[in-house]
């Protein structure tokens, strides 16, 4: 009845080499730029240029793809240490990683050569794109559709949400390749990269937060893609959709813990230095009861999310998918409750700009991207009751 048994977490000295090293480019290169960022809702092209210096667009990109090879905790660490400065900015740079992992993993030598090693370098930027304004968490109901004429697939339909949408190059695009079957609507789809020509931008999509994430609604018109930009096999792109999201589920939940340790670290600091009747406010108890309580989140949180990061390096994909939808759904909603937290513990300072508030709007986002934290839930139960026999 147990669901899991490996509950070993590994982090090697090369894994704590890379997090000293983000950690520091975040202090003295990212905290900068975050306000006026943030403001104009955009990443600053200065910033960009010493990301690719030091090699991040390309983290997980293979190292004969131009990138560093790092593995899932790597990419979860990198994510975790500039969310604790800037999550936007985390975001920006997770979805390269998204978009690299599936071009690496599901396209041809000749068309990864191609279209992986210009992300990893940030020279272009890549996109994933499978919401549609009729289908999000029903991955399976997309309605765009692609369809073969000579040596071209011509791709019609609508995508939103899409991260990096207004910005992007390339983007691996999900569009039905045949009807869905009956009892299995999930077959028929395949997975396509376009290039940014043949993407129409609808519209930037105001969110109440992550607001330096260029998030756009596209549509695809006519769109011409030649036959060998569909990576992976054809009306599986289900299936390789889903798989590429168990990986950044945990590079989210990442997201959640480094979040979530800014607002500790912001709440403790401030209790410290603000006095109310006389004495620092450190010294109420009810204060003590958040920090505490934040502490024990984000400690359980991050642990989760390295287990998970672990089970799927290993490739125990059995317990590595729950395993990344619990992490995802605690630590972006752990991340929720710190940053209310500690917007609670700096009163009206934490509701104004430059308190707390960002953290707050950020963590709507990350419970809700890649999955609600709902469907992680109903994942978790569903993949339990599969292992002991019923089918839900
Ligand atoms: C800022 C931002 C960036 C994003 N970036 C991307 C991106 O780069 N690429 C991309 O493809 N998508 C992206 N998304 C889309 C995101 O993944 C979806 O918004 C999310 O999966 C939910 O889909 P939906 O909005 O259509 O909500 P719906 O699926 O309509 O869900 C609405 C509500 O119903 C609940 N619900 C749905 N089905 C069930 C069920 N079976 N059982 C119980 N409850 C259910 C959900 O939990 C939710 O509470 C982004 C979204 C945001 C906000």
């Amino acid at each position: 009845m147990i669901p899991f048994r490996d509950f070993k977490v590994d982090i090697s000295e090369e894994h704590e080499i890379l997090r000293s090293t983000i950690k520091d480019f975040c202090e003295s290169e990212v905290t900068k730029y975050v306000e006026e960022g943030e403001l104009k809702g955009e990443i600053p092209a200065e910033l960009k240029a010493k990301v690719v210096k030091l090699g991040l667009y390309g983290l997980n990109a293979k190292p004969e793809l131009g990138g560093q090879g790092g593995d899932l905790l790597s990419q979860a660490i990198a994510s975790e240490e500039l969310s604790r400065v800037w999550t936007s900015f985390s975001t920006h740079l997770f979805i390269n990683w998204l978009y690299i992992h599936a071009v690496q993993t599901y396209g041809s030598g000749r068309i990864a050569e191609k279209y992986v090693p210009p992300v990893a370098k940030g020279q272009k930027i890549g996109a994933f794109a499978n919401t549609e304004p009729g289908a999000g968490s029903d991955v399976a109901g997309i309605k765009t559709y692609a369809k073969k004429v000579g040596n071209e697939y011509v791709i019609n339909g609508r995508k939103i949400f899409i991260s990096n949408g207004g910005i992007a190059d390339y983007i691996v695009v999900s569009a039905r390749t045949s009807p869905p079957e009956e009892g299995k609507r999930w077959k028929g789809i395949s997975l396509f990269i376009v290039e940014k020509e043949q993407v129409k931008i609808i519209s930037r999509i105001d969110t109440v937060g992550l607001r330096a994430s260029n998030t756009a609604e596209l549509s695809f018109e006519d769109a011409e893609v030649p036959e060998e930009n569909m990576i992976g096999e054809e009306g599986m792109g289900f299936k390789h959709t889903l798989e590429a999201f168990d990986y950044s589920r945990v590079v989210v939940a990442a997201q959640g813990v480094g979040l979530a340790q800014a607002a500790l670290e912001k709440m403790i600091t401030y209790s410290m230095s603000r006095t109310a009747f006389d004495r620092k406010i450190a010294e109420f108890q009810l204060i003590q009861e958040k920090v505490a309580e934040s502490i024990a989140e984000v400690a359980y949180a991050r642990l989760l999310t390295y287990w998970a990061a672990n089970l799927i390096m290993k490739g125990n994909m059995d317990d590595g998918i729950p395993a990344a939808s619990i992490a995802k759904y605690v630590a972006t909603d752990v991340a929720n409750r710190v940053a209310q937290r500690a917007e609670n513990v700096m009163g009206g300072y934490g509701v104004s700009k430059g308190g707390a508030e960002r953290y707050l709007r950020d963590a709507q986002i990350l419970m809700t991207y890649e999955g609600t934290n709902d469907i992680q839930k109903l994942t978790v139960a569903r993949t339990i009751y599969r292992k002991l026999g019923l089918r839900i």
